[in-house]
């Protein structure tokens, strides 16, 4: 076995990477990019080597994809082996070459295998020779235009143009009619050589409602080759995976069976050696054709819904979502890969490998599910997360929680690298246990200072279709009445947390100061006055409403809250007990409610059982006037790449359109407008790289820059 191995990698797969290293007794070395420097890959390592173009080596081509700094590093650390991590080099044929080269092995499969999966052309022109199902498509060499629409008619329609090099979602364009392809087939090219710069395509039967269901394969250098289950990751937005879980629901034995063998005939077909998975696209059709309403996946003939899986990809690497066959096989497969790297003979055969319970894998990311995913950035002022647990009871044998991330709390998510923050993996003896568990583990996620998509998450869990497992892709869209734009936790139980946390930061204080005279009425936390009743007023504003607390203080440390805004009224008496890590029990007109609240300047940020949303608290009598922002500057929210305008000068826009769009964080984000206005002018042009926070464009706003949000009272 290795005694030290480089992690080419950042985020949680460094430390996830990091974890089984130290646990095998072997050593570690990490890279790292300039903004990376203190990140917590970097801890998790033993020994760490910058290898950060100067000056300024933060974009990816500038650090984590320096083929030469990354050998540099090895040869200088005595490293033997390099482990890529997902993403980043680890699909890269000439880097597992390079690494071959430099005498260092790549935790990987052979250069061969990753060219000959490279191209999802090719893919699917060896899995066809190799008797793998595939889509109902094209993917031959010739590109014409002509050629390329016959086959799309010869198809039917709706068809799916692919990029052929394409990865992460991108460079997919679904055409519905006819004559709609010839303009899909342009875009879908540009976005291709673009990202990928190579544009061919191929084309695909795009099928309505599909699930994703992929299979994890392992091979040795000996030859042998074990398939460990599948993974269903139908719940996607953007063609990218949201949750993940396993195994399929209502997958039966013998369609697990045979995609198993296929996935293995895939790998070998191409002398595959290690960690990979192929990806399947499985169609349900049947009896009924309502989206969503025939879960089981019970193999052609059986039940109302007949299943055909074909493949799609495969990926020549670990996986984001691996956690998930590691949580129902119970094993390690990052162990697995070092062993087989090393020439080990895989530990278990096909017979040994068993599933036990299920597990589901949530995403953490910092976007912002309500503004079509836009990825966020900025520094986790506060990070709090479940403690990773282990449940064993006798009758339905463990389940756990696990949390793998690569941030701790203080830590800046930058513009530079994926916005994924972390993952959170449960496991259950039964879906609906692992479902519950992650809701709870959810609700105990609290994060302050970057928008993020924990909530979302929580309104995913709660959808009839995920709750029933009525899995596919379309599920987010189908659903999304119940995941965006929801009404905010209850405004009065915002209010009753913030006054309590106030309440309770005081009686610590309180009871602080008067250390040295405890018997001082004025050490009394509850308000007590020499004469007269205490009440207490707090205001906040939410959503430009201004919203009164009062807070009366009764005899026997009694409280009575009363809450008040637009017209509406709330009230009840209010008690708190402090609870570890920051949770107090609130209890507030007649219920009681586990919450935390943190502040960040102005703004109190809630977390319940029930949800989390956030308050602004305001003086209102020094702030007779709250401004908020009304912009007529657009500007770029990180940096990245001016794709297009989707206006001009002089035409009048309104709120929400989209007026451009930019690329950042291998994402593209529509820049919308925040008013109704008129656009005075484009700043720069597409293709154009820009910085953070530079003005875009510029919008003559409708809406006047002030708005008076205190109401006569
Ligand atoms: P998957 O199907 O496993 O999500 P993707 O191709 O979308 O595969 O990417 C895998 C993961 O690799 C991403 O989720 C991301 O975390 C990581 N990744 C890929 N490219 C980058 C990058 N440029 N910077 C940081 N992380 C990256
Ligand atoms: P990527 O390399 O970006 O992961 P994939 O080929 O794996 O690309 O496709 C990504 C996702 O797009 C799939 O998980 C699925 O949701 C959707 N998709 C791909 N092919 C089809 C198809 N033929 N019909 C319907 N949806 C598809
Ligand atoms: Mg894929």
């Amino acid at each position: 076995m290795f005694k030290k191995i480089l992690i080419a990698n950042r985020g949680e797969i460094a430390c996830r990477v990091a974890a089984t290293a130290r646990r095998m007794g072997i050593r570690t070395v990490a890279v790292y990019s300039e903004a990376d420097a203190n990140a917590k890959h970097v801890r998790a390592c033993d020994e760490a080597v910058a290898i950060s173009a100067t000056p300024g080596g933060n974009a990816p081509r500038d650090s984590y994809l320096r083929v030469e700094a990354i050998l540099a590093a090895a040869r200088a650390t005595g490293a033997e082996a390099i482990h890529p991590g997902y993403g980043f080099l680890s699909e890269n044929e000439d880097f597992a070459r390079a690494c071959a080269g430099a005498g260092l092995v790549f935790i990987g499969p052979p250069p061969s295998a990753i060219q000959a999966m490279g191209l999802k052309a090719e893919a699917k022109r060896l899995m066809e020779q190799a008797g793998v199902p595939l889509v109902p498509g094209y993917h031959g060499a010739e590109q014409s235009p002509e050629l390329l629409r016959r086959e799309a008619e010869s198809i039917g329609y709706p068809v799916l143009i692919k990029a052929s090099a394409g990865g992460g979602g991108k460079g997919m364009r679904v055409v519905e009619r006819a004559q709609d392809f010839d303009a899909a087939l342009e875009a879908c090219r540009r976005e291709a050589a673009r990202s990928f710069g190579d544009d061919a395509v191929l084309i695909e039967k795009y099928l309505r409602r599909p699930r994703h269901i992929e299979i994890q394969v392992f091979t040795d250098t000996q030859g042998q080759g074990v398939y460990l289950f599948e993974r269903d990751c139908s719940v996607q937005r953007r063609h990218q995976k949201v949750l993940e879980e396993a195994p399929a629901p209502g997958l039966s034995d013998t369609l697990r069976r045979q995609m198993g063998r296929a996935a293995l005939s895939a790998a070998q077909a191409v002398g595959y050696v290690g960690a990979g998975t192929v990806e399947f696209i499985v169609e349900q059709t049947g009896d009924d054709e309502t989206p969503g309403q025939t879960a089981p996946v019970s193999g052609a003939g059986a039940g109302h819904t007949a299943l055909k899986f074909y493949f799609m990809e495969m990926n020549t690497r670990l996986q984001v979502e691996h956690p998930v066959t590691e949580a129902i096989t119970g094993l390690d497969l990052v162990e697995w890969q070092l062993r087989v790297a090393a020439g080990q003979s895989l530990p278990l055969t096909q017979e040994q490998l068993r599933i036990t319970g299920h597990a589901i894998e949530a995403r953490l990311c910092a976007e912002n599910p309500d503004t079509g995913f836009l990825p966020a950035t900025g520094r986790l002022a506060v990070y709090r997360k479940p403690p990773a647990a282990c449940f064993t009871r006798a009758d339905v044998g463990t389940g756990f929680v696990r949390v793998d991330d690569g941030v701790e709390e203080g830590d800046e998510i930058t513009p530079w690298y994926d916005p994924m923050i972390g993952k959170l993996i449960v496991h259950g003896a039964t879906r609906e246990e692992a479902l519950a568990r992650l809701d709870a583990a959810l609700a105990r996620v609290r994060i302050v200072g970057v928008a993020n998509n924990v909530q979302f998450l929580r309104h995913v869990l709660a959808t009839p279709s995920f709750a029933r497992a009525r899995l596919d892709t379309g599920l987010i869209e189908r659903e999304s009445a119940r995941l965006f734009g929801r009404e905010p936790l209850s405004l009065p139980l915002q209010v009753a947390a913030v006054v309590a946390r106030v309440l309770a930061d005081e009686a610590d204080q309180v009871v602080g100061a008067h250390l040295g005279t405890p018997f001082s009425p004025y050490a009394r936390p509850d308000g007590w006055r020499a004469w007269g009743q205490a009440t207490r007023r707090f205001d906040f504003v939410v959503h430009e409403q201004l919203v009164h607390a009062l807070l009366r203080y009764g005899p026997a440390e009694q409280r009575y809250l009363t809450v008040r805004w637009g017209g509406e009224l709330a009230e009840g008496p209010l008690s708190f007990l402090p609870l570890p890590e920051g949770w107090l029990d609130l209890g507030w007109a007649g219920k009681r409610h586990g919450v935390a609240v943190h502040r960040q300047q102005a703004h109190w940020h809630v977390f319940t059982a029930e949800g989390a949303g956030s308050i602004a608290q305001c003086d209102t009598l020094s702030d007779a006037q709250v401004t908020h922002e009304v912009t007529g500057r657009l500007v770029a929210p990180m940096p990245g790449k001016v794709l297009s305008f989707a206006v001009r000068p002089g035409e009048t826009v309104r709120k929400g359109q989209v007026l451009a769009v930019m690329e950042a964080m291998k994402m593209e984000h529509a820049i919308t407008a925040p008013t109704d206005g008129t656009v005075e002018a484009l700043l720069y042009a597409p293709g154009d790289q820009v910085a953070e926070g530079v003005e875009l464009l510029r919008l003559s706003s409708a809406v006047s820059q002030q708005e008076s949000v205190l109401p006569g009272h």
